[in-house]
């Protein structure tokens, strides 16, 4: 299994558009590794998760042609993960051409979210009407915690994540040919219920929630030593492989060294922070 990382900052992109703390400074003057866009992730070449603001510059400069996605996961419907600009695109009023299908798994909740924001581009627009699925060439999977999707040679297994249980936020389990992958943002502490599922696989790599930096406390999201934390914590459950990696992704600017810095700090505690364009082959 192929993994690209699309983007890696948390809701704010990183640098934030006009701060100038230290971590955005470096980003402003080091940018690659500390230049991060918005979160999302390629599963080969033809399934995305989350369709966010910042998909079209990572396939400008990640050479990816977003043409060939047939599947996409939401995680959940806040708006640095879907942009539904981009989506309504698919519409024939656009005058795009060659739209192919697309499957969608999502919560019933994030999609009802996703509409509420389509229906701001197209009054009317819906993932919740057939009408709309038609002009828009999507196929809706709705799932919940614990239900499997198949989709092409690949199992999605949905986890519940607590981060905004309103918008019914969802963790993915990608498997493909005996490999196991968890996408684990936005989220806080696994719960019960999402370890008893968790315990069920046996994962190659995860990447996981890291919003805010060492002792840093904020909504929603973990901070490094919460996610340290979680990532001992599947190991130490047998979830994740002894030889398993574990990649810290969804950074912001808050109480976080530069990519470098904090690179070292992951090391120490047994993960490695994640970048926009970085490639796992698993
Ligand atoms: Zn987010
Ligand atoms: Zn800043
Ligand atoms: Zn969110």
């Amino acid at each position: 299994m192929k993994v690209t990382f699309l983007g890696t900052a948390a809701a704010t992109a990183c640098p934030l558009v006009f701060c100038s703390c230290p971590m955005c400074a470096a980003g402003w003057n080091r940018q690659g590794k500390d230049f991060r866009r918005r979160s999302s992730a390629l599963i080969g070449e033809d399934t995305i998760i989350d369709l966010g603001p910042d998909v079209m510059t990572a396939a400008f400069d990640f050479g990816m042609d977003i043409r060939k996605i047939r599947y996409w996961l939401q995680t959940h419907a806040h708006s640095d993960h879907f942009d539904a600009g981009h989506l309504i695109t698919r519409w024939a009023d656009y005058a795009s051409e060659g739209i192919q299908p697309l499957d969608l798994v999502a919560s019933r909740e994030t999609i009802r979210h996703m509409s509420e924001r389509l229906s701001l581009e197209e009054p009317g627009a819906s993932l919740e009407k057939a009408e709309w699925l038609e002009k828009l060439k999507i196929r809706v999977h709705p799932v919940r915690h614990g239900e499997m999707v198949r989709l092409g040679n690949r199992h999605i297994t949905a986890v519940e994540s607590m981060h905004d249980p309103r918008d019914g936020s969802l963790l993915y389990v990608i498997e493909e040919e005996k490999k196991a992958f968890l996408y684990a943002t936005d989220t806080l502490q696994f719960t019960d219920k999402a370890m008893d599922l968790l315990k069920k696989f046996r994962l190659d790599a995860v990447a996981i929630d890291h919003t805010y930096g060492p002792g840093i406390n904020g909504g929603g999201h973990l901070n490094a030593d919460q996610a340290a934390e979680e990532i001992s914590r599947l190991r130490h459950e047998g979830i994740l492989k002894p030889a398993g990696h574990a990649y810290a992704t969804h950074i912001s600017h808050e109480g976080m060294p530069p990519h470098e810095e904090l690179t070292v700090f992951a090391r120490a505690h047994g993960y490695e922070i994640a970048w926009d364009g970085l490639c796992i082959i698993l």
